[in-house]
């Protein structure tokens, strides 16, 4: 049973490295799957590449940022390689609530706040399950984030750097998936969902048969 009769959805709060994979993971796995949404954060950097507004990102200015930190819209938001990113609750919020589940990328210190915020907060804590995306070896990470040649190497040091302090954080996480293989990480990724969906505790109903 795919889709226990009257369960909340699932948000998965995904983190990983730069250079992991984290993003071809997470595309293909969307792709397949109705019942999945990809929630749109909002961020102050600009557009990259094929980068969409209100598909990849909200991509927003400073101030406006900073009108929402004072609303309160945000469940959590960090300053990531000199950016605002931040996720809205009602982003979250309006999918869970009608049993769709949506997957949260994000870094390590949001994941961090989300857990915080989630203590306090009956829905967020029934909702939220996190998963870790690691590279095979910290130099595969370094090997690939020079492959990708779109990064000057200031900004590449940075990524490793972050890199370090991410990886020191998996074990916050509920699942791990090792990013050796695009093919077997994905479907990795697709059975943590399954299972997940499959938990009696989601299952709002009584005598959901009866
Ligand atoms: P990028 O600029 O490469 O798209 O993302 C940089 C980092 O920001 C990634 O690690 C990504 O997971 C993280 N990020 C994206 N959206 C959010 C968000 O809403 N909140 C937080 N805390 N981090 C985010």
């Amino acid at each position: 049973m795919d889709n226990i009769p009257g369960r909340l959805g699932i948000a998965f709060v995904v983190s990983g490295p730069s250079g992991t994979g984290k993003s071809s993971i997470l595309d293909r796995v969307l792709e397949n799957d109705d019942n999945l949404r990809f929630s749109i954060s909002c961020t102050t950097r600009e557009p990259r590449g094929s980068e969409v507004d209100a598909r990849d990102y909200n991509f927003i200015s400073h101030t406006v940022f900073e009108e929402r930190i004072k609303e309160n819209a945000f469940i959590e938001y960090a300053l990531v390689h000199d950016h605002y990113y931040g996720t809205l609750r009602s982003e979250v919020e309006q999918y869970v609530t009608k049993g769709q589940d949506v997957i949260l990328d994000i870094d390590v210190q949001g994941a961090a706040k989300i857990r915080a915020a989630a203590g306090k907060d009956d829905l967020w804590q029934k909702v939220t399950q996190y998963l870790f995306i690691g590279p095979p070896s910290f130099e595969e990470l370094e090997r690939r984030l020079r492959a990708r040649g779109t990064d000057a190497d200031d900004v590449i040091e940075r990524r490793l750097l972050n890199a370090r302090v991410e990886l020191q954080n998996w074990h916050q996480y509920d699942y791990l998936v090792v990013n050796s293989n695009l093919d077997e990480a994905v479907a990795q990724t697709r059975a943590v969902i399954a299972a997940e969906r499959m938990r009696i505790s989601r299952c709002a109903a009584a005598d959901p048969w009866l």
